[in-house]
């Protein structure tokens, strides 16, 4: 039943929001196959502290300060990319966007490279409540979505709470997006014994990774949680 509405809703929007590439506007698709093919993709993975390539995205040996212990994205932020993620921005867009994140995330090899996470609960980095009534959505919960079925593992979306009401980070050097981000998230207290030891947090797009490494750091001082992996659609 749920599925048949969903259809008949989506069925709708097609009319009313005809598909268009978000890239280049060519109709019929949201991205085309011309800007498909312009997708750069990452082939070797890069540590999450110091930004050196690494087997698979996991953090050197000389970079252990680093609260994510692996990082894995599937493409670059680049064009047609930056113009699909920014498309989410504007509902009804999400699901254009999230159609396609979801065809190039099962087109990866992730399940294959990555079958640690599937003792992982799947943690997406939330929104400020203000934002999300804003936006009405948060689109690393929508990608966290794809990644918790592909592996078939839980999502806690409300594990982790924004408290502070922090500035887009567009715009900002490293320095002020690591003190925008300072103390930005708390542990829902509902959680506190029942903590998974095993995380894999979930964004749209890692930048400097002070965002993902803020919230990777207030789960491992909990110290029920051991592990952090940490998975972002695109990369900068
Ligand atoms: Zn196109
Ligand atoms: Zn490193």
């Amino acid at each position: 039943m749920i599925k048949k509405v969903r259809s008949i809703a989506l069925f709708i929007l097609n009319i009313l929001f005809p598909k268009q590439c978000s890239a280049c506007g060519y109709w019929g698709s949201y991205l085309c196959n011309e800007c498909k093919s312009k997708v750069g993709y990452v082939t070797e993975q890069y540590c999450p502290r110091c930004g050196v390539h690494s087997v698979l995205g996991f953090r050197h040996e000389r970079c252990y300060r680093s609260p994510i212990d692996q990082l894995y994205s599937i493409c670059y932020y680049h064009d047609p990319i930056a113009s699909l993620i920014g498309e989410i921005k504007f509902y009804p867009a999400v699901r254009c966007a999230l159609e396609v994140i979801e065809e190039l995330t099962r087109f990866s090899s992730i399940d294959i490279e990555c079958p640690w996470w599937s003792d992982c609960v799947v943690i997406p980095v939330p929104l400020h409540p203000f934002r999300y009534r804003m936006r009405g959505f948060n689109q690393a919960e929508e990608i966290g979505g794809i990644i918790s079925s592909i592996f078939n593992i839980p999502m806690e979306s409300n594990l982790l709470k924004r408290t502070s009401f922090s500035q887009p980070q567009s715009q900002m050097s490293r320095k002020d997006r690591h003190q925008n981000v300072q103390n930005a998230f708390r542990l829902n207290p509902h959680y506190r014994k029942n903590l998974p030891s095993k995380v894999l947090l979930v964004d749209d797009v890692f930048t400097t990774g002070s965002t993902l490494r803020e919230a990777a750091r207030l789960l491992k001082q909990t110290k029920n949680v051991t592990h952090v992996y940490a998975f972002t659609f695109a990369r900068g």
